[in-house]
């Protein structure tokens, strides 16, 4: 059998996941190709999310997407292993435990945090820069406030609470603000004034947040100064210990906790492949430059700086291909490729700009075709400061507060779609509104409040018995009798009247209709009141005088399209509908009552109550019925009933499936 060609893609995150989604798409069908995407972890981690895992707004887990999630439906390998290196040569990628042949490999392998050689930064700082450095500083910002507590001596104690963020970009100005905004309830949690604690952005350059307009710049600082946030400017880092933070000026902040969100270089592996790093334009280093722990350091060839042979970035042509190596492409934060004398950002939209080149290449490769280079377009950017401000600079667009916080979720959402689908984007709204703590969300706590589930089961209980006795007064006054159609009005439509009511068949006879049947009627529309009346309406005075007295139904009469299906589909089995609405009633009051299917049963609830609407049945009471099954919509039988049971089990059931695999519609993680 012929060898499958073997596609490798190294890094499971925005470069690599799109690489993969995009070759897989393309070349699904051609089954002597083998996608395999390699990343330590078995997740992609929302980078751009971290702070708020960080600063205590959303859950760990809001910020993770399996692989599993992503390419469950997709015919590609997934394999988590760390790589060690690449040998070029024999065409494999080398682990600890493993060795995987390639012919073709994408590498996007992310970035590390740049020190700048600054002593202490390495040793002393929390950097942002992976889930577990998210994890980190959230840990160690709850226990600073629990120690805190606890302190006496008032330096230790404004030291515990001082939090220094070194770097006013994006992610410094973004850890900070969920900073700025969690310590609110941490403060009542352990007792602390809000005044006691310092949270202090310190950059070196004269303005915060220098990659957006200036007039965004100034918002930004005025809504972080204004919620109690301090910014130092002009104030590059020269020293940092366990104990404070020196500043060029020779000012020191005594604190505990430095969060190191600044300069951003090539990975570790990426510097240690034999591979031709960038240049190392920014980078000024000292003659005395010392060796590092690999005894590493490069002059680069063109500029005649030095970089650390272990930090540079990768040097890839304008295909996104490593130029010295055969069918090798990097992507993402790893490549340094410069457009207009510029290195091109490291950033999401360059991940996702350059692994879709890169992938069109390979495939233009194996199908022989030309490749395309690499053109940046690039959208814009959001930072967040908390969870109700931003400043966006979009499209040539400045956004600030709402708006531009409005636009980060919606792009967020606009990416997770791509990524996994409806299940992600519901993840994501989830942790962002539904669940989200201490109002800490554009709309505040207003979709996160949440109701008891045995209040509930009661409001479920309730329900379920109306439509049992709803439906079973029906059976005793005929409804399941086939020569007893009160569902269509057979008289009307065979007169060719338009006005074709429901239950009105006897009715527009007036003379045929008993008082016996008008009760009947009467009784057997949800509420019980509704019947009668607009029948009534349509016969004459003298029946309607004879029925039972009832309440007005919310239209006069039912809506043109009821009438239409009326007379062009019920009317064709008459009993059928009639029969199905009665078993409906019975069984949705069932499920209610048994707390089973209990979303379905009260999406059907919802459905008869619309149906009764429009069929000008119902009056005003109806409400009762829909908004008792909109409260139990969400899963009122996960508690005291049996959805308890039976929706985990449907669930594991449900996630196995083809469909659910392909779709993305999973429910909650494929795995549980
Ligand atoms: C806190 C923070 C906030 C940010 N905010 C924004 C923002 O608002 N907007 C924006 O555009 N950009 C933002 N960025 C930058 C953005 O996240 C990066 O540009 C983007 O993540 C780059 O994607 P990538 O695929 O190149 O690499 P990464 O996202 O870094 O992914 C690299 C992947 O490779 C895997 N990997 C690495 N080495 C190995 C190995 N040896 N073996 C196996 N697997 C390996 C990793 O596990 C990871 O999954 C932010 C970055 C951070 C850290």
């Amino acid at each position: 059998m012929k060898e499958k060609k073997k596609i490798v893609i190294l890094g499971g995150s925005y470069g690599g996941v799109n690489a993969a989604k995009v070759l897989y798409k393309k070349l699904k069908n051609q089954k002597e190709i083998e996608i395999t995407l390699i990343d330590k972890n078995p997740y992609h981690t929302l980078m751009t999310e971290l702070h708020e895992v960080a600063g205590g707004r959303a859950e760990p887990e809001s910020v993770l997407v399996s692989h599993e999630k992503i390419f469950g439906g997709m015919d590609i390998r997934l394999v988590i292993d760390h790589i060690q290196t690449v040998d070029f040569n024999g065409q494999k990628l080398i682990s600890e435990t493993a060795e995987y042949p390639y012919d073709y490999l994408v590498i996007g392998a992310g970035a590390e945090p740049d020190y700048f050689d600054i002593p202490g930064a390495r040793e002393h700082t929390l950097p942002l820069w992976s889930f577990e450095n998210a994890l980190k500083i959230r840990e160690h910002i709850e226990f600073m406030f629990r120690k805190a507590a606890k302190e006496a001596n008032p330096a230790k104690r404004k030291k515990l609470l001082t939090f220094v963020i070194v770097g006013g970009g994006f992610t410094g100005v973004e850890m900070a603000g969920e900073l700025l905004e969690w310590k609110n309830s941490l403060c009542v949690k352990n007792g602390i004034s809000p005044k006691d604690v310092r949270v202090i952005v310190v950059e070196a350059l004269d303005a915060i947040l220098s990659i957006l307009p200036q007039k965004l710049q100034k918002k930004a600082a005025t809504y972080f100064t204004k919620k109690g946030g301090e910014i130092l400017t002009k104030s590059p880092i020269t020293g940092i210990t366990p104990e404070h933070v020196t500043v060029k000026d020779g000012n020191t902040i005594e604190t505990k906790t430095v969060i190191w969100t600044c300069g951003v270089q090539g990975c570790e592996f990426g510097a240690n492949l034999s591979l031709k790093k960038g240049k190392c334009v920014f980078r000024k280093y000292p003659e005395n430059l010392s060796m590092d722990a690999n005894g590493k350091k490069e002059q680069c060839s063109e500029c005649g700086k030095y970089i650390n042979g272990k930090l540079g970035r990768l040097e890839v042509n304008e295909f996104m291909e490593a130029p010295e190596k055969k069918n090798v492409y990097i992507v993402g934060d790893m490549a340094w490729f410069e457009e207009k004398g510029k290195p091109i950002p490291q950033i999401v939209e360059t991940a996702l700009q350059t692994s879709e080149t890169a992938a069109h290449n390979i495939i233009a490769d194996l199908q022989g075709r030309q490749k395309k280079a690499f053109k940046s377009d690039y959208h814009g950017l959001m930072v967040s400061v908390g969870g109700r401000y931003a400043v966006a600079h979009v499209m040539n667009m400045s956004l600030t507060g709402f708006f531009a916080m409005a636009m980060k979720h919606l792009i967020n959402l606009h990416y997770l779609i791509g990524v996994a689908g409806i299940n992600a984007c519901w993840d994501y709204i989830k942790h962002h509104f539904l669940d989200i703590r201490d109002n800490r969300s554009i709309i505040g706590g207003h979709a996160s409040a949440k109701v008891r589930i045995y209040w509930v089961a009661a409001l479920r209980l309730f329900l379920g018995v109306m439509w049992l006795v709803e439906g079973s007064t029906k059976v005793i006054d005929g409804w399941l009798d086939p020569s007893k159609i009160y569902i269509v009005n057979m008289a009307a439509i065979s007169n060719g009247t338009t006005d074709a009511q429901m239950g009105a068949t006897e009715m527009t006879e007036g003379q045929s209709l008993t008082q016996e049947e008008l009760d009947a009627m009467a009784s057997t529309t949800p509420a019980g009141e509704t019947w009668a009346a607009p029948a009534a309406d349509a016969v004459s005075t003298a029946t309607a005088a004879t029925a039972p007295q009832a309440e007005k139904p919310l239209l006069d009469k039912p809506l043109g399209l009821y009438v239409w299906f009326q007379e062009n589909v019920m009317v064709k089995a008459p009993f059928v509908f009639q029969a199905t609405v009665v078993i409906a009633e019975i069984l949705i009051g069932l499920a209610l009552l048994g707390g089973l299917f209990t979303s379905i049963a009260a999406a059907g609830s919802i459905g008869l109550c619309l149906m009764f609407i429009v069929s000008a049945m119902a009056s005003k009471e109806i409400f009762w019925y829909m908004i008792s099954a909109i409260a139990v919509i969400g899963g009122g039988g996960r508690g005291f009933g049996l959805d308890y049971w039976v929706m985990p089990w449907l669930q594991k059931w449900w996630n196995r499936t083809k469909i659910a695999k392909k779709t993305y519609l999973y429910l909650d993680e494929p795995r549980k």
